[in-house]
C-alpha cells in the first residue's frame, strides 16, 4: 500500500509544478500544533521536516553547514525567491565585495547595493532550555514560503535572503527534549538536567565567539563571516520567567568602544520597529535598555557588531521548557509594573505557555526580515561604508597596528591565537625582515595586524586592553556590573606578546592566508631527549609518552646547552627504539621541538610517574566541569571522571581513592554544592534551587571528604581550582583562606578582569611559566597564607603585585587584592593540596595560564 502511495505522489510530482503541489504545514507534520502546551519537536524531527519543506518548495534550500560536537548535523534553510535560488552565489559574492573598499569605488558600491540582496540571519536555540525559537523556526519556514507573512512574501524574498538555523546546539536540543519527555507528568516536569546541554560548554556555548574552540560555534562563524557575511543578524533566546515578556534592543550602557556607531543605530531601528509591530497585535511586556549591555561578551550576535553587520538579542520570558506556568500579579517585580517609556505596556500576570512564545517569536522574525527588505540598498551601502571607515578613517586615538613579535614564550600558542583571529575573518601579514616600530626592533617572521582592514573594531577589541568605564548605581555607590566579562585580551589570555604600535611604520609584509607550523626536525638518535616545558603542547607530548611506559624526569634547575635552553621543570626522556618509532608523529603533530642528549648525569632532577588522574563531575551540570574537559580531551590529557558515588564505600569497604587515582582535580564550584549537593542557605544561588531525581541528589559527603584527607595523607595530589578551593579551606585546616570572602561589593569588586601576577617559576606548579603573567579573575580568590604547624607546608606559587594589577577591564579596590597569593601548593604528609585561586583555564580561553593546572597534574616524585 504504502509503496503505491509512494509511486502515486512521485507521479503527481512529476505532472504538476511543485509550487501548486502544496507544501505540508508542522502541525500536520508534527501531529500537534507548533508551541502547543507539553510538546516538543527533537532535533531529528526538526531535521525532517525542514527536508521536508526542501522537496515541496523551491524557495527554501536546506543546508549543513556542519557537525555537532557529538556529531549532528548542523543544518540551515536558505529561503528566499525562486528567481534567486540559482543566484545565491553571486549575492554572496557581492556581500564580499561590499566588504573590502580597497577595490571597490563609492560609485560600483551603490550599483552593487541595488543588485544585490540583503542576506538576513535569524540563529535560534544556542540555549538549549530556551527552546521555543527551535519550534518557532520550522513555522517560520512554512510561513515564508507560503506566504503567510505580515508582508508581501513574493515581494518581499525577491530582495532578502534569510538564513534560518532552527538550533545552534543541536545536541542540546535533543538532549532537554529527551529529558523533558522522560520525566513529564512527574514532580520533575520542566526540571533542569543534571549535565551540561552541550557536551563541554553548557550555558557558555555563547561566550565561544572569539575563541570559536566549539565545532558549533566555527560552522555558525563561518556562514557569518566569511561564506555569507549576512548585514543582519538575530540571535533568538529566552530569559526569566516573572519581568518583562520580551527585551528587545537597544541595549543599555556601555557600549563596546570599537563597534561603529551606525550599528548601535541600525540595531536600534530594528528593535524599535519589531516592538512596534508586536504592539500593533497587543503583545504587552515589552522591554529595551534594560538587563543587557552593549559591552561584548563573546556571544553570537554582539560578535556580528563587531564584524560592521547589524546584531540583535531577543530574550523572551520563559515557561519551564514545554509546561505553561502561571505568574501571579504579586510575582512580578515592582521594576516591571510600572509604565515606562521604555516599557508602555507591562504585562499583568496570568498563564504564560510555550506558545505564548512561539507568537511572539513569528513576528518579530517576521518584523525583522520586513525591515531588512524596506531598506535594503542603504543596508548594503553602509555596511560598504563601515567597512570603507574601518579601512581608511584613522582616529588619533586608535592604533596603527598590532604586532606579534616572532620570539615568545610558546610559539605554538601564538601560532594558534593567530589562527583563531583569522578563522573570526581578521588580516594579518608578516614580516619579511627585520624592522623597527615605535623604536622597537622586531624580528624578520613576526606577525603585524594592521588595523587598517574592514574587520578593525573586532582585531582592535581583541587585542587591545579593556577600559571598562566606572559605573555606578549613584556617585560613591555600589557599581553596575558588566552582563559578563569586563575584559577579555587574548594576548593576555593566551600568554601572547603583542605590542601596540600607535605611530606608522613601514615594513615589507606579506598578507597569511594560512598559519602555517613549521614542520619539526626530529633530533638525531641520543640515549636522552629534552623538551622545554615553556610550550603547552609539550605536555601533550609528554602524557603521550606516558601511554607508552616512557621514563621521563623532570629537571630542578633551568639548562643550558649549546643548541638550546631549557626552563626549570623540562621533561628529560629516556631514548628507546618504541620512543623513537612514535617520536617523529607526536613532535609534528603537537609542533614541539625536542633536543638529543648523550648524558644527563650533571642535570638535577626528579622522575615523573605515570599519573592516574580523577575529574569529579557533579550532578550540577557545571560549566567549568565542561571546558576543563574540553582542556583534557584537546590536549589528549587521560582522565577519569568521578561521580559522586564514586566517593562512598560501604561500611566493610571504605573507599580507598589512592589505589585508582595519584591526582583529584575539582573544577571550580560552590564547596557547599561539591559536599552536600545543595547551596548553602543564605547562598544568593539557594533560591534557584530545584528538586532533582534521587539519584542526582547530594554531593560527596562527609564520607567523600574524609576518603580525600586520607587520599591526601598516602601522597595523593587533590587541586582544587577557584571556589572549590572553598572546599579544602573548611574541611581541611589548610594554611590558607580567602582574604576577600568577607569584603564587601563597594570595597572590592572585579567582574571577570585580567589581572597581573608574579609567579615563581622555580616550583613545581610554577614550572614552565613566565615570571609574570595575566591571570583571569573572575569571582576569585585573594588567598592569605600563615606559617603552618604540625604536618602542613605551603609554597606561594603565584601572587597578585602590590600596584598596578588590573591589566584588562574594571578593578575597584587594588589594595585589597594586593600582595594576596592566587596559586599556593600546600603540603600534607605525603601528598599536596594545590589552590589554584583564578580561572586559569576559562572557558578554554586562558591558555596562557593553563600550565598551572598541567603541572598538578605531572608533579615530580621526590
Ligand atoms: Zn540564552
Amino acid at each position: 500500500m504504502k509503496k503505491k502511495l509512494t509511486l502515486l505522489f512521485s507521479l503527481v510530482l512529476l505532472l504538476y509544478p511543485l509550487s501548486l503541489i502544496g507544501q505540508t504545514p508542522p502541525e500536520e507534520f508534527l501531529g500537534h500544533k507548533v508551541g502547543a502546551d507539553r510538546k516538543l519537536a527533537d532535533y531529528n524531527q526538526i531535521c525532517e521536516y525542514f527536508k521536508k519543506l526542501d522537496e515541496e518548495s523551491e524557495k527554501i534550500k536546506v543546508l549543513t553547514i556542519g557537525k555537532s560536537t557529538l556529531e549532528k548535523p548542523l543544518i540551515m534553510a536558505v529561503i528566499t525567491s525562486e528567481e534567486n535560488m540559482p543566484n545565491l552565489d553571486d549575492y554572496r559574492e557581492i556581500t564580499k565585495k561590499l566588504r573590502d573598499a580597497r577595490n571597490l569605488t563609492e560609485e560600483e558600491a551603490v550599483q552593487l547595493s541595488k543588485e544585490g540582496k540583503i542576506i538576513v540571519i535569524l540563529t535560534c536555540n544556542i540555549h538549549s532550555t530556551e527552546i521555543a525559537s527551535s519550534q518557532m523556526a520550522m513555522e517560520l519556514a512554512y510561513d515564508l514560503v507560503t506566504g503567510k507573512t505580515i508582508f508581501d512574501s513574493d515581494k518581499v524574498l525577491k530582495d532578502v535572503i534569510v538564513l534560518l538555523v532552527p538550533s545552534s546546539n543541536p545536541d542540546g536540543e535533543q538532549m532537554v527534549t529527551e529529558w523533558y519527555r522522560k520525566y513529564s507528568g512527574t514532580r520533575y516536569e520542566g526540571g533542569r538536567m543534571p549535565w551540561l546541554y552541550h557536551h563541554y560548554a553548557g550555558h557558555d556555548d555563547n561566550r565561544d565567539w572569539y575563541m570559536l574552540n566549539l565545532p558549533e560555534t566555527k560552522a555558525i562563524t563561518d556562514v557569518l563571516y566569511r561564506d555569507w557575511i549576512p548585514q543582519v543578524h538575530i540571535d533568538e533566546h529566552q530569559m526569566g520567567s516573572t519581568g518583562a515578556r520580551l527585551f528587545l534592543p537597544p541595549f543599555m550602557d556601555p557600549p563596546t568602544l570599537t563597534v561603529h556607531p551606525l550599528i548601535w543605530r541600525g540595531i536600534a531601528l530594528f528593535g524599535t520597529n519589531m516592538a512596534y509591530e508586536l504592539q500593533k497585535d497587543r503583545l504587552s511586556g515589552i522591554v529595551y535598555g534594560r538587563s543587557f549591555t552593549g559591552w561584548w561578551i563573546g556571544a553570537c550576535d554582539d560578535t556580528s557588531w563587531l564584524h560592521n553587520s547589524i546584531g540583535i538579542l531577543s530574550e523572551m520570558a520563559s515557561v519551564n521548557i514545554a509546561s505553561p506556568i502561571y505568574v501571579d500579579p504579586t510575582e512580578i517585580p515592582s521594576s516591571y509594573t510600572e509604565k515606562r517609556i521604555h516599557f508602555p505596556d507591562p504585562w499583568t500576570g496570568g498563564w504564560w505557555r510555550l506558545r505564548d512564545i512561539v507568537d511572539y517569536e513569528l513576528t518579530l522574525s517576521q518584523s525583522l526580515i520586513k525591515t531588512a527588505y524596506l531598506h535594503k540598498d542603504e543596508l548594503l551601502l553602509n555596511f560598504y561604508r563601515m567597512c570603507k571607515e574601518a579601512i581608511e578613517i584613522r582616529k588619533e586615538e586608535d592604533p596603527f597596528a598590532f604586532i606579534i613579535p616572532r620570539d615568545q614564550h610558546d610559539y605554538p600558542t601564538a601560532l594558534k591565537m593567530l589562527d583563531i583571529l583569522m578563522a573570526g575573518g581578521v588580516e594579518i601579514h608578516q614580516a619579511s625582515e627585520d624592522f623597527i616600530a615605535d623604536g622597537k626592533t622586531y624580528p624578520s617572521g613576526s606577525f603585524v595586524v594592521l588595523m587598517s582592514q574592514p574587520y578593525r573594531p573586532y582585531a582592535q577589541a581583541l587585542l587591545e586592553k579593556q577600559k571598562y568605564p566606572e559605573l555606578r548605581q549613584y556617585p560613591g555607590g555600589p557599581p553596575i556590573p558588566p552582563y559578563d566579562n569586563a575584559g577579555w585580551t587574548l594576548p593576555l589570555q593566551m600568554g601572547v606578546k603583542c605590542d601596540r604600535i600607535d605611530d606608522t611604520f613601514k615594513t615589507p609584509l606579506k598578507k597569511v592566508f594560512k598559519i602555517i607550523f613549521s614542520p619539526i626536525t626530529v633530533p638525531e638518535e641520543k640515549p636522552y631527549m629534552i623538551i622545554d616545558c615553556k610550550t603547552n603542547a609539550s605536555y601533550s607530548v609528554i602524557f603521550d609518552l606516558m601511554k607508552s611506559g616512557a621514563e621521563i624526569y623532570r629537571s630542578k634547575e633551568s639548562i643550558t646547552k649549546k643548541e638550546f635552553e631549557g626552563a626549570y621543570g623540562s621533561f628529560i626522556i629516556k631514548n628507546s627504539p618504541e620512543i623513537q618509532k612514535i617520536l617523529p608523529d607526536l613532535l609534528n603533530k603537537w609542533h614541539v621541538v625536542a633536543y638529543g642528549l648523550d648524558d644527563i648525569t650533571d642535570i638535577p632532577k626528579n622522575p615523573l610517574k605515570r599519573y592516574r588522574v580523577g575529574f569529579y563531575q557533579s550532578w550540577k551540570a557545571n560549566m567549568d566541569e565542561g571546558w576543563t574537559r574540553y582542556v583534557f580531551d584537546s590536549m589528549e590529557i587521560p582522565f577519569t571522571t568521578l561521580h559522586n558515588r564514586d566517593f562512598k564505600g560501604t561500611k566493610k569497604n571504605k573507599v580507598n581513592l589512592k589505589k585508582k587515582f595519584d591526582v583529584i582535580v575539582f573544577a571550580d564550584e560552590n564547596a557547599d554544592i561539591i559536599k552536600s549537593g545543595k547551596p548553602s542557605p543564605n547562598s544568593p544561588y539557594a533560591r534557584r534551587y530545584t528538586e532533582m531525581p534521587p539519584q542526582y541528589e547530594g554531593g560527596i559527603g562527609d564520607e567523600g571528604i574524609q576518603a580525600l584527607k586520607s587520599f591526601v595523607e598516602q601522597g595523593g595530589i587533590l587541586v582544587t581550582l577557584n571556589n572549590a578551593c572553598g572546599l579544602v579551606f573548611k574541611e581541611f585546616n589548610v594554611p590558607a583562606r580567602d582574604a576577600l570572602e568577607k569584603v564587601k561589593r563597594n570595597e572590592f569588586f572585579c567582574p571577570s578582569s585580567i589581572l597581573k601576577i608574579k609567579v615563581d617559576n622555580k616550583t613545581p606548579i610554577g614550572y614552565g611559566m613566565p615570571d609574570k603573567a595575566a591571570a583571569l579573575f573572575s569571582r576569585s580568590l585573594g588567598l592569605s597564607t600563615w606559617i603552618p604547624s604540625g604536618n602542613w607546608d605551603r609554597k606561594v606559587v603565584a601572587s597578585y603585585p602590590k600596584e598596578n594589577i588590573l591589566l584588562s577591564g574594571w578593578l575597584l579596590g587594588e589594595d585589597k587584592i594586593a600582595r594576596k597569593a592566587a596559586v599556593v601548593d600546600t603540603t600534607y604528609k605525603k601528598g599536596h593540596i594545590i589552590l589554584i585561586g583564578f580561572r586559569c583555564q576559562n572557558r578554554a580561553q586562558s591558555h596562557g595560564t593553563y600550565k598551572f593546572l598541567l603541572n598538578s597534574l605531572l608533579y615530580p616524585e621526590k
